[in-house]
């Protein structure tokens, strides 16, 4: 099966929020980082203001509206980083500028929204304190949101669509934090709360059910053959979660490992399951950007922006390590999963643009882990047996990535 089918069958899954399918993620190409200096104005004069924008873009449809600001990663003390999410009806053009400490003022974020309003109830100013956010605040005149940053931390900003999120991720500066001794592993129970996910009603399977399940199962007999690891779920209960949000945990716990866990489904009958773990795509692959704009309604240049996007995004050698992550998962998964299923497929490690994934700073899987819809599969997952060793096979996947770094 192509790709273009699997996702074509994932997007018309019963009850499914997809938010597992192909995403768009977008970028917004921006002039360099400090190129907004004002030449001549007083520092008092709070905001900084930002020139006018050089030239006004075209607009594409109705006013924008900031409906809201999320703020995620920073509830811990000593977070490695924080993600702000500003929620939009509605697509904004946006201008985002870095700007430098200067002064009393400390280094900012400013991103400059084009024919844009926001609601009453988005705070005018919100101290965060954490992870790199000293605070996020609301200024005029030109309409803009302002992220405060603690001394060292940086920033880079990106964009989602449908609906429209502009995301700030803030890392913030290593020095101030606690040194790392055990390895930390954030497990990543897909969907939950509103959304569901797949289900087979026959077999009465719900995949955010059995994702939660694998999960806590993971953890259990990770912590067993790994005492020194440290895992955590984005998850422990059957409640909604932003997809933002999972991998935020992430990286404010510095994680080593991110593995979000899915079940696969298809409404047309398959003659096979099986287990599939992907990857961030970050390769210029001409289907896979056909397939994304297709499935987007977007033109093929913006989905180029978005491989620059994820190229960037990516450190060196991140996406090397994924695949080496994959791999094992992979490999470990099948082969517990076959002690009970003998038969159980194995369709590889794969590459798409999995929304849950961008802007990992650690390696990070997407896990398939069978399929709810296949007969054979189905059956399997009622009993705690197969359930079980899908578990075992993840867990031992990362243990031995892990041991092996
Ligand atoms: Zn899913």
């Amino acid at each position: 099966m192509t790709d273009r089918d699997r996702s074509r069958k994932d997007a018309s899954i019963r009850g499914g929020a997809n938010t597992h399918t192909l995403w768009l993620v977008g970028l917004l190409l921006v002039g360099g980082a400090c190129d907004a200096a004002p030449p001549s104005k007083p520092e008092q004069d709070l905001p900084i203001p930002i020139p006018e924008l050089e030239e006004r873009l075209e607009r594409r449809g109705p006013k924008a509206h900031l409906q809201r600001i999320d703020v995620y990663g920073a509830e811990r003390k000593n977070a490695a980083g924080a993600r702000v999410v500003l929620l939009f009806e509605g697509a904004p053009l946006f201008h985002q500028k870095q700007l430098p400490a200067r002064g009393v003022l400390p280094a900012r974020i400013a991103i400059e929204l084009v024919d844009t309003d926001w609601g009453k109830s988005v705070p005018v100013s919100q101290t965060v304190g954490r992870g790199g956010v000293e605070r996020v605040r609301l200024a005029m005149p030109n309409p803009r949101v302002v992220i405060d940053l603690q001394p060292g931390a940086s920033g880079r900003v990106f964009y989602f669509t449908d609906p429209y999120r502009i995301v700030i991720d803030v890392n913030a500066d290593g020095a101030t934090r606690t040194k790392k001794r055990r390895p930390v592993v954030v497990l990543d129970p897909g969907h939950g709360g509103d959304e569901p996910g797949a289900a087979n009603d026959e077999y009465d399977l719900v995949e955010a059910k059995l994702a939660l399940e694998i999960a806590k199962l993971t953890k259990d007999r990770l912590r067993a053959i790994m005492p020194s690891a440290r895992v955590l779920l984005t998850r422990d209960d059957d409640t909604s979660l932003s997809l933002e949000a999972r991998c935020a945990l992430a990286n404010a716990m510095e994680a080593d490992v991110f593995v979000s866990i899915h079940f696969n489904a298809s409404l047309e009958e398959i003659r096979k399951g099986g287990v599939t773990t992907f990857v961030l795509d970050t390769t210029n692959n001409r289907q896979a950007l056909r397939l994304a704009a297709r499935e987007n309604g977007t033109r093929v240049a913006e989905v180029t922006g978005i491989q620059t996007l994820l190229a960037r995004l990516h450190r060196r050698g991140q996406t090397n390590e994924s695949l080496r992550l994959a791999s094992k998962i992979q490999r470990r998964t099948l082969k517990h999963g076959r002690a009970v299923l003998p038969r159980l497929a194995d369709r590889g490690v794969r590459r798409a643009m999995f929304y849950v994934l961008v802007g990992a700073r650690m390696p990070a899987v997407l896990v398939e882990t069978s399929f709810l819809t296949y007969e054979p599969e189905a059956r399997a997952l009622t009993t705690l047996n197969y359930r079980r060793a899908l578990a075992d096979g993840t867990a031992s996947g990362i243990a031995s990535y892990l041991r092996a770094r």
